[in-house]
């Protein structure tokens, strides 16, 4: 249910229209009928956007108020495999050890499973992701019990006679149709990566994301086997193939993007391209590391992600987000790259963009209310001198005590409004043992 609420002398931390990150101190916030009604300096003001609703006063005293984050790639339902299988590089991981458990996955399995997923994303200050998984309604039921933004992946493919997967369009087609009106969904085409189909499948799938003017959700080159296959079968690496077969003509969530040539770099930095930098999970296969700063400097627009929480091993945006900004500077022996603004912007305004939610990710009157409390009171946390520099190096989930979506509290005071979490911890604990060999 949506609130109205007033934020009392609370600091304001945001990107603005001019992509620039300020903060306010004392800040007065109204939130009316799901969107920003008002910032304000002083209570008359902000009060004033309330028209004499009812409304609940939020003290912002030792807290920060900062737009939601968007994961913007993710496997939500693998939260049932987390921990089920480690220290493996991504092909022995994937072939041996979660595509036999995958078999096993039914509709229920899947809601389960984001279920986990989505109340551990509210927990740590994410309001949208991304999802590239099967039973992709299962995901949607999920995330519209929480009241949670998804951009959702459809896998527009079904067995001809002979068994062998095609595409086609009136599956995606459908889906864009049912989910038109729903504001809290974005309709993506799912295409795994360059390695995992036939190869004709490839251009009748850019093709349908072409005539639909739908988002593309993709890994690319994220290891350097792949590249290497890639070279092999088809004489290019993946990005440049992927480009071959019509690819990157639409918006794209382009996943990793870890092993790339300067001519891919120039393919990525097309206009509606994004990408999804996952940097805990590259790194936990021993896949390598993105050179996000090199992508930027050639033009592409980057944004991150957790990946699945069976290769991070969690979707939690503030690790990623601090490991990014970690690695670039480690990278490039330059402590000046990737600062906290430049991985804030990522997280929250970049992020809503690259989902397809425009008009969140930012905290300004007319916006969506997408927002996240964080308390600076924790000892990890204190003294919050710099607060924007203080989120990005200091700040951890468990710091998130609130969070909205769309103007609903999906967490309270760290207390789950819209999920009960202690069912859905049991039931996946359930399920997982269900997967387990
Ligand atoms: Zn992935």
């Amino acid at each position: 249910m949506q609130e109205n609420v007033l934020f009392d002398r609370i600091t304001l931390v945001t990107p603005g229209a001019d992509g620039q990150v300020t903060v306010r101190q004392e800040a007065w916030i109204a939130v009316k009928d799901g969107r920003i009604a008002c910032v304000a300096p002083d209570r008359t003001s902000a009060e004033g956007a309330l028209e004499g609703t009812d409304y609940v006063l939020y003290p912002g005293r030792d807290r920060l108020l900062l737009p939601t984050f968007a994961n913007t790639h993710n496997h939500m339902a693998m939260s049932l495999l987390r921990n089920a299988a480690d220290d493996l590089a991504l092909h022995n991981w994937l072939f041996d050890v979660i595509f036999p458990r995958e078999e096993k996955l039914d509709y229920g399995l899947v809601a389960t499973g984001s279920r986990l997923a989505l109340a551990e994303m509210i927990r740590s200050g994410t309001g949208a992701s991304a999802d590239m998984y099967f039973y992709h309604e299962a995901a949607i039921e999920a995330a519209l019990e929480a009241g949670f933004r998804l951009n959702f992946s459809v896998d527009a493919k079904r067995p001809d006679p002979s068994g062998a997967a095609v595409p086609d369009e009136r599956i995606l087609s459908e889906q864009i149709r049912r989910w038109r009106s729903e504001p809290l969904l974005r309709v993506s085409l799912l295409v795994h990566s360059v390695y995992l189909y036939p190869q004709a499948v490839y251009p009748q799938l850019a093709a349908m994301a072409a005539g639909q003017g739908c988002t593309v959700q993709i890994h690319v080159a994220e290891t350097a086997r792949e590249v290497r296959e890639c070279l092999q079968q088809y004489g290019r690496r993946p990005a440049a193939q992927l480009a071959r077969f019509g690819f990157f003509q639409t918006p794209t969530l382009a996943a990793h993007c870890v092993h790339l040539d300067d001519e891919e770099r120039a393919i990525l930095a097309r206009p509606s391209v994004y990408v999804a930098h996952c940097p805990a999970s590259n790194l936990k296969l021993g896949s390598g590391m993105a050179d996000i700063v090199a992508l930027q400097e050639a033009g592409a627009t980057v944004v991150l992600g957790t990946d699945g929480p069976a290769s991070n091993n969690n979707l939690d945006m503030y690790h990623d987000m601090r490991l990014a900004s970690l690695l670039g500077k480690g990278l490039h022996r330059a402590a000046a790259l990737l600062p906290a603004a430049t991985m804030l912007k990522m997280a929250t305004q970049d992020g809503c963009a690259a989902l397809g939610y425009a008009d969140s990710g930012l905290i300004a009157a007319g916006w969506q209310a997408d927002l996240q409390v964080v308390r600076t009171d924790s000892p990890g946390f204190n003294p919050p001198a710099n607060p924007v520099n203080a989120l990005l190096y200091s700040a951890a989930a468990a710091d998130v005590e609130s969070l909205m979506v769309a103007g609903q509290w999906l967490m309270y005071k760290r207390a789950l409004q819209t999920l009960d979490e202690e069912k859905t911890r049991f039931e996946a604990e359930q399920a997982a043992a269900r997967l387990a060999p």
